[in-house]
């Protein structure tokens, strides 16, 4: 079933929840919500689902407007983070809930019921589970029981809530490739709400971005991730330096370094948001280009494959965090409160008025960092 927000606007007293959301999801699609916390995501849900009603505008579900439907007509799942199963109740009890609770002309006979609830079991990995209550089942588990009592009703929409806000990083991960697995094969309309952005690129088919009751932008993970419309969406996609810069001369000054590349004129002469993603900024021990500047490493640790490695820069105010390989580590021999020379190796500029200036300050060739990790296979 396809979705089409119009127009729709909330607010609690003199609070602006939701400030005129248009949003096209077409059947089948699954659509991540990503915002931070306070954004608006759970109320435009709960609108959606017609749990609760908005000041104005309309939600269209196959063209025809809810505003009169409740609930239950709307055939809509929902899965919330903290969605506690019946306690008193059996997985097999909490799944068959939604069909045993149908008046009785609706409702399936009792042998059509097993054999749905066990069929869905099936789908969710939980087969033989069905006589378990829930407190003896994993988080990750519980949460497969709500996604299949969600199913059970055969809905044409499904409403995630942070479904796997609780869960630990580890299950979280198998848990949304699951997800991506289990919606190729439904291919049921999906709204999942998250304000964890690598879970929404790693889900979701179209990225919607919600800040302050707006949507920032709606996209591919990969044009949210490389053509972001605005700062707010740059800074929201993932760890990155803002360091406010200038324009002069049709290059880009940020403290003592200068960001060779042309600029258009038109922005000559302002002040711009200078964003310098962590794997961009390059580290060398010698200078070897004039456009390095001298810092020293205030702290450095694993994080995963990479080292991350923070800087204090010569007239740079802010503590620069930056990226680098463990070969590349190993190699220039990068430790603690070592004198190095930094620069950036490519930034993301943006005006006053958040807006991004069309420009991307390119130093890959320059920098001895750049050569010589290009040199070193990279195993993965
Ligand atoms: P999110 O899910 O993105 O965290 P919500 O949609 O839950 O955001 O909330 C958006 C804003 O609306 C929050 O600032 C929240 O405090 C406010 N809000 C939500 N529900 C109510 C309510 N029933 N009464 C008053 N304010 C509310
Ligand atoms: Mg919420």
């Amino acid at each position: 079933m396809g979705i089409i927000v119009k127009s729709l606007s909330k607010t609690y007293g003199s609070f602006v929840a939701l400030h005129d959301i248009n949003l096209d999801i077409a059947e089948g699609e699954l659509i991540a919500l990503l915002g931070p916390s306070g954004s608006g995501k759970t109320t435009l849900l709960r609108i959606i689902g017609g749990m609760e009603v908005s000041d104005s505008g309309s939600v269209l579900l196959d063209n025809e407007n809810q505003a009169n439907k409740n609930m239950r007509d709307r055939h809509i799942g929902f899965v919330f983070q903290n969605y506690a199963l019946f306690r008193h109740m059996t997985v097999f009890e909490n799944v068959a809930f939604g069909l045993q609770v149908r008046s009785h002309k609706l409702r399936p006979s009792k042998k059509e019921i097993r054999s749905r609830v066990i069929e869905l079991l099936k789908l969710v990995q939980l087969e033989g589970l069905e006589k378990r209550y829930p407190s003896q089942l994993s988080g990750g588990q519980r949460q497969r029981v709500a996604l299949a009592r969600a199913l059970a009703i055969k809905p044409k929409v499904l409403l995630l809530d942070e479904p796997f806000g609780a869960l630990d990083a580890k299950v979280r991960q198998e848990l949304r490739r699951w997800l991506r697995k289990l919606h190729h094969e439904l291919n049921i309309t999906t709204i999942f709400v998250t304000h964890d952005q690598e879970e929404a690129l790693e889900v979701a088919d179209r990225i919607v971005v919600m800040n302050r009751g707006k949507i920032e932008q709606a996209g591919t993970a990969e044009d949210i991730y490389h053509k972001p419309a605005g700062a707010f969406v740059y800074r929201f996609l993932g760890q990155v330096n803002h360091i406010q810069g200038y324009i002069r001369d049709g290059s880009v000054h940020v403290g003592p370094l200068t960001l060779k590349t042309a600029v258009p004129e038109s922005v000559n002469g302002q002040n711009v948001d200078v964003f310098v993603r962590p794997h961009a900024v390059g580290i060398a021990s010698e200078c070897s280009t004039p456009d390095m500047i001298a810092a020293r490493v205030s702290h450095m640790y694993q994080a995963g494959s990479r080292i991350k490695v923070e800087l204090e820069a010569e007239g740079i105010q802010k503590t620069i965090e930056a990226e680098v390989t463990e070969e590349y580590q190993r190699q220039i021999g990068l430790s603690r409160n070592q004198h190095v020379y930094i620069t950036f190796r490519k930034a993301k500029l943006f005006g006053p008025d958040g807006k991004p200036i069309d420009y991307e300050a390119s130093y890959e060739s320059s920098s001895l960092q750049a050569k010589e990790e290009a040199r070193i296979p990279q195993i993965s």
